[in-house]
């Protein structure tokens, strides 16, 4: 590591930041009755995502395996063991090369994925804003030399945070309002109800505004961006399978989901926290590869 007195201090800083939101994360979390999954890693079925990606594939046993991509499917399927689960889950995302400059962007990210059996979006978006007001309020109190040292003034959000539609959000700040909101922003913004032809197959559309789904985003003030996505789900079987083929994907692909649903899925609702973002927002860090010793950018080669 060729890293100087002063990089390896801010470093440091930057890490014990991170691991007391990884602590302060876990704690709430199982304080409100979730319980901790270990992360699955390589499974059949990801998520599909709507950009993306360069399939990461690894070959094992005479059978392809795709690195996680998240772990929206297992987060359905465990809500029917366990009613509330999180996990610190590593994701693999093989983002182009020119996403580097996005300042957002890992292609291997942690991202705490939680879902709650029976919840609705409004439980999850109450839950989302207790948990980021939990793990600043305890960065502000554990880490304070360390903000001091990045020279990062924080102040813990006031709740509700402020809930713009996705259209009204297009309306005011254009097609690329993710940037434009966030740098005008000074808490956190929720978007919802995104429409249907913009997001994953595993959204649920609104039974009473077709076309519509039950999702949210939450983006960072000052520009940082998307903090989490998430939603409602689809849990029926033939609701995912005319969702699979309206996004122009193959059922075949997604046999063992279908069949999953098909013995029963409970509905849920959860979502996906970058860790790497959550800690490049509060500590004020140009690139989301300042929280990771590691880090793995796009397009970059890595000597370790
Ligand atoms: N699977 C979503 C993502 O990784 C998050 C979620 O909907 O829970 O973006
Ligand atoms: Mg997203």
């Amino acid at each position: 590591m060729f890293l100087s007195d002063r990089e390896r201090e801010r470093k440091a800083a930057i890490l014990k930041v991170e691991s007391e939101v990884i602590g302060a994360a876990r704690e709430f979390l199982r304080e409100e009755g979730f319980v901790e999954l270990l992360p699955v890693i390589v499974a059949p079925l990801t998520d599909p995502l709507r950009h993306n990606t360069d399939r990461a594939l690894i070959e094992a046993y005479g059978g392809h395996w795709h690195l996680t991509r998240s772990m929206i499917f297992h987060k359905q399927a465990a809500v029917g063991v366990c009613e509330k689960i999180f996990s610190f889950s590593p994701n693999i995302r093989v983002e182009p090369p020119d996403w580097k400059e996005t300042g957002r962007h890992l292609w291997e990210f942690v991202q705490l994925d939680l879902e709650v059996r029976n919840g609705s979006r409004e439980e999850l978006m109450d839950l989302g804003e207790r948990l980021l007001v939990y793990v600043l309020s305890r960065v502000l109190a554990t880490c304070r030399a360390e903000l001091e040292a990045l020279g990062r003034e924080l102040t813990v959000p006031t709740r509700p945070f402020p809930t713009f539609t996705y259209r009204e959000a297009q309306r005011r700040f254009g097609d690329d309002y993710e940037i434009a909101l966030s740098r005008e922003a000074r808490t956190p913004v929720w978007i919802v109800d995104f429409p249907i032809d913009v997001r994953e197959f595993y959204d649920r559309e609104d039974p009473e505004r077709p076309g519509i789904l039950l999702d949210m985003d939450l983006l960072y003030p000052e520009g940082y961006g998307e903090a989490l996505s998430g939603g409602e789900r689809e849990y029926l079987p033939e609701r995912i399978r005319r969702r699979i083929e309206l996004q122009g994907l193959d059922p075949a692909q997604y046999r063992a989901l279908l069949s999953l649903a098909e013995e029963g899925l409970p509905p849920s609702a959860g979502f996906g926290i970058g860790v790497e973002r959550l800690v490049r927002y509060i500590c004020g860090l140009p690139h989301v590869a300042e929280a990771r010793l590691f880090p793995r950018v796009p397009g970059e080669l890595s000597l370790i």
